[in-house]
């Protein structure tokens, strides 16, 4: 009398699996669908050694993120973080980061920070410099700083971010990420402007990025449109342990 209730189950069972979703769909995002990792296949938390590293979205989920060197769509063209498969900074700068999208929101509902990197384990670092061998280490330190002297980076302090409206479409800042032409200078957008390579909104785009980012202290640096430190590289070492491999 037993083997027909177990039939049953099995039945039920093996339909079940049928029906089940193959994949979790996100609404709106369709063209950049495989490069976005599930978010709720991360953990929340990242311990290094006194430091608790957080999800740049946890304290304002309107930040979106992107982590690139998780795909090959960077400019070493192959995917260099294993295990580390979202973006990753230390909890007080991730405050930080929830007033400046506020502050962006409040300017403009439809805009979000969209992160492409932050924590970058110094053995990635190493990666990076290495590959880049046939730049002079003086040049080569414009387009990856350092591993000697650690990135800001490694202590979880740095962001590169940009800015997407709400279909996660960054909006147009005349260059793009990783892109190590001097056309991606802030340096040199006065100059890029009055030579007709850079447009009026390519500037005030970046213009507004970082009006965002400095009403939290973050700072920008010369080279790169996308690049915000939350401490200069000396302050970051003394509030921070450095993160030397993938956590
Ligand atoms: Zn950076």
């Amino acid at each position: 009398m037993k083997q027909p209730a177990i039939f049953l189950f099995i039945l039920i069972f093996l339909v079940g699996c049928e029906s089940a979703p193959q994949s979790v769909k996100r609404e709106g995002v369709a063209h950049h669908e495989p490069d976005i990792p599930e978010a709720k296949h991360e953990p929340e938390l990242l311990v290094n050694g006194k430091d608790t590293l957080v999800k740049v979205d946890a304290y304002n989920p309107d930040i979106y993120w992107e982590l690139k060197y998780a795909t090959a769509e960077n400019f070493m063209k192959r995917v260099l973080y294993d295990t580390l498969k979202a973006v990753y900074i230390q909890k007080d700068i991730a405050l930080r980061l929830a007033e400046c999208q506020a502050l962006l929101s409040k300017t403009n509902p439809d805009l979000h920070l969209l992160v492409y990197d932050g924590v970058r384990p110094l053995s990635v670092q190493w990666e990076m410099w290495n590959a880049l061998d046939s730049i002079p280490p003086a040049e080569r330190g414009k387009f990856v700083s350092n591993p000697q002297n650690g990135s800001v980076h490694n202590y979880g302090a740095a962001v590169d971010i940009t800015i997407c409206d709400a279909n996660r479409k960054p909006i147009d800042m005349g260059a793009g990420y990783d892109d190590i032409r001097k056309i991606a200078y802030p340096s040199l957008e006065a100059q890029f402007l009055a030579s007709g390579e850079l447009k009026r909104e390519h500037v005030a785009n970046r213009a507004l990025l970082r009006r965002i980012m400095r009403s939290q202290r973050f700072s920008n640096i010369p080279t790169e449109w996308w690049h915000f430190n939350a401490y200069p590289r000396a302050v970051a070492k003394t509030r921070y342990e450095i993160v030397t491999r993938e956590l």
